[in-house]
């Protein structure tokens, strides 16, 4: 008998809504939920091959053993209540002879102590601290200067149904998308609403929103920050900013004010391989377009030197055009 079961993705943490349609047991089609509240019936890639991942014959379903030599790729099938024992007898050695410090914790998704089960158990060893994630360069970079800046994240709450300006910086919607489709298509909706909002691409590659935009700065890899320094450069210099919200909420504007004019588009010019003329354009057009929104994307955590700065930047700049 065939039967349809909801479920959720949990490739990875947007848990996109499924429909598993199960025969005699045995998954054989998923599909996307058009009823779920956020994906509403988007899925990635990776969930319609979630039934042949399922039964993959390389799948592990039970314990292994190395027997051979490591990397000589020799194992054998053993008990879970043997690997348990034996797995609880090293660690207890490990902690005996060297403390429970000598061991650490690395995750991929989950980030920090996210992940209840593993503090749980480092907790429970006596160590919790020593936790290596991709928290730095995935999201809580810009989830954290948000904190410091606004008191909350905004950058992954943007309205674009209602901006009339959407800056696409450090993500590619279209083929890479964190929110399970919906940035993008949040970006047709709004394309296809009048008048339409102006669309800003930064992006070295000439992406499908970059064909879409208004403006795409094609800039050079890792001078995220230099480009956003000069747009805020422009919009003080052209009084573009939003003189009551900054005086009623923004601390330390004469100074940003001073630190700017050491990026004017000329220098940003060599700095980014953008030409001058459009780095004024791009940033007018941003501060002249409210409410004006950047999209929400992970790239500029991962550009090392100054990424953090990037996000520091974005959201000086949501902040003195009162795009908060
Ligand atoms: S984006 Fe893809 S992997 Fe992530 S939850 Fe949705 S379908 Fe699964």
């Amino acid at each position: 008998m065939r039967v349809v079961r909801r479920a959720a993705c949990f490739f990875c943490h947007n848990n996109c809504g499924l429909l598993v349609e199960v025969e005699d047991g045995r998954v054989v089609g998923v599909r996307g939920d058009p009823d779920h509240p956020t994906s509403r019936g988007y899925l990635c890639e990776r969930a319609r091959f979630a039934a042949g991942w399922l039964y993959h014959p390389d799948q592990l379903r039970h314990p292994l053993k190395r027997v051979g030599e490591r990397g000589e790729g020799k194992w054998k099938t053993i008990p879970w209540s043997q690997a348990l024992d034996e797995i609880a007898e090293r660690l207890k050695t490990l902690v005996r002879e060297y403390g429970p410090e000598c061991l650490a914790f690395a995750e991929g998704t989950y980030r920090s102590d996210a992940y209840w089960a593993r503090a749980r158990f480092a907790n429970l060893l006596g160590n919790p601290q020593n936790v290596v994630g991709p928290s730095t360069i995935c999201f809580v970079n810009a989830y954290a200067i948000d904190l410091a800046i606004f008191g909350r994240p905004l950058f992954s709450r943007a309205d674009l149904k209602r901006s009339r300006c959407i800056v696409v910086w450090g993500s590619n919607p279209s083929e890479s998308e964190s929110s399970g489709g919906l940035q993008w298509r949040r970006i047709l909706q709004a394309l296809r609403s009048k008048p339409k909002p102006k669309i800003i691409v930064v992006d070295p590659r000439f992406t499908e929103a970059a064909r879409r935009a208004d403006l795409w700065l094609q800039i050079r890899p890792g001078t995220d920050a230099a480009l956003a320094l000069a747009w805020i450069n422009v919009i003080i210099e052209e009084e573009l900013y939003d003189k009551d919200f900054v005086e009623k909420w923004c601390y330390g504007f004469n100074r940003l004010a001073e630190r700017v004019k050491e990026y004017p588009p000329e220098r940003v010019e060599e700095i980014t391989w953008i030409p001058a003329e459009k780095i004024r354009e791009a940033a007018r057009v941003y501060a002249e377009n409210r409410p004006a929104a950047f999209t929400f994307g992970v790239s500029p955590d991962q550009l090392g030197p100054n990424s953090t700065r990037v996000r520091q930047c974005q959201a000086i700049l949501t902040a003195i055009t009162g795009n908060v």
